[in-house]
């Protein structure tokens, strides 16, 4: 593959980086006064979550505390299962703060209720969820996501953080691959 040429694999663009500064930036004035007055703990997904919480913190204008968890979830392929491991756990004690789960992208939603509740057991003041991307099979599940930046068609979008085997992590935009990278 042509390093250079990366964008080349995509089929089309969903999602500019203008367009998704703007939007991070709209979630973060929501955010900002739907917690005027508390704190905030960011937390952060990896690896995914890394771009969307890079750009989402630095659209604030007030303070935000940010800590990071690795989970493992156990799927095959492209789906989840919901079953999940703990790869790298907060450094922060959560009782009582105010919890914002950051994610790139929900589809099942099974990674994320496991990681609600778990959080939850921990006795924070909250716990809520803000997402850049969500598929409609996320619609079903039972927990309530309360900022979501796009609702997305049910395709495999890369870029921005989210990957096809480690790759396009580190593409600007959000798009679509094209068949030949999969053959
Ligand atoms: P869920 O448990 O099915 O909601 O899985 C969510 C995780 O699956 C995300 O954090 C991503 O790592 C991965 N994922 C789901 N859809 C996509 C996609 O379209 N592109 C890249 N990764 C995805």
């Amino acid at each position: 593959m042509d390093e250079a040429d990366i964008e080349g694999d995509l089929v089309s663009t969903l999602f500019t980086e203008e367009q998704i500064h703007a939007r991070l930036a709209e979630l973060a004035a929501d955010v900002e006064r739907d917690y005027a007055g508390e704190d905030i703990l960011l937390v952060g997904v990896l690896r995914g979550a890394v771009m969307v919480m890079a750009d989402l913190a630095r659209a604030f204008g007030r303070h935000v505390e940010m800590d990071w968890m690795a989970i493992s979830s156990y799927g095959s392929g492209t789906k989840s299962s919901g079953v999940v491991r703990i790869l790298k756990d907060l450094d922060t004690d959560i009782s009582g703060r105010h919890v914002l789960v950051v994610e790139d992208i929900i589809d099942t939603g099974l990674t994320l209720s496991w990681l609600v509740s778990n959080l939850s057991s921990r006795n924070p003041a909250s716990v809520e969820i803000c997402t850049l991307l969500r598929k409609p099979e996320a619609l079903q599940m039972s927990v309530e996501v309360k900022y979501v930046g796009y609702d997305i068609p049910n395709e495999f979008v890369v870029g921005y953080g989210l990957d096809y085997a480690e790759r396009y992590r580190n593409l600007r935009c959000i798009g679509t691959l094209a068949p030949h990278v999969y053959s």
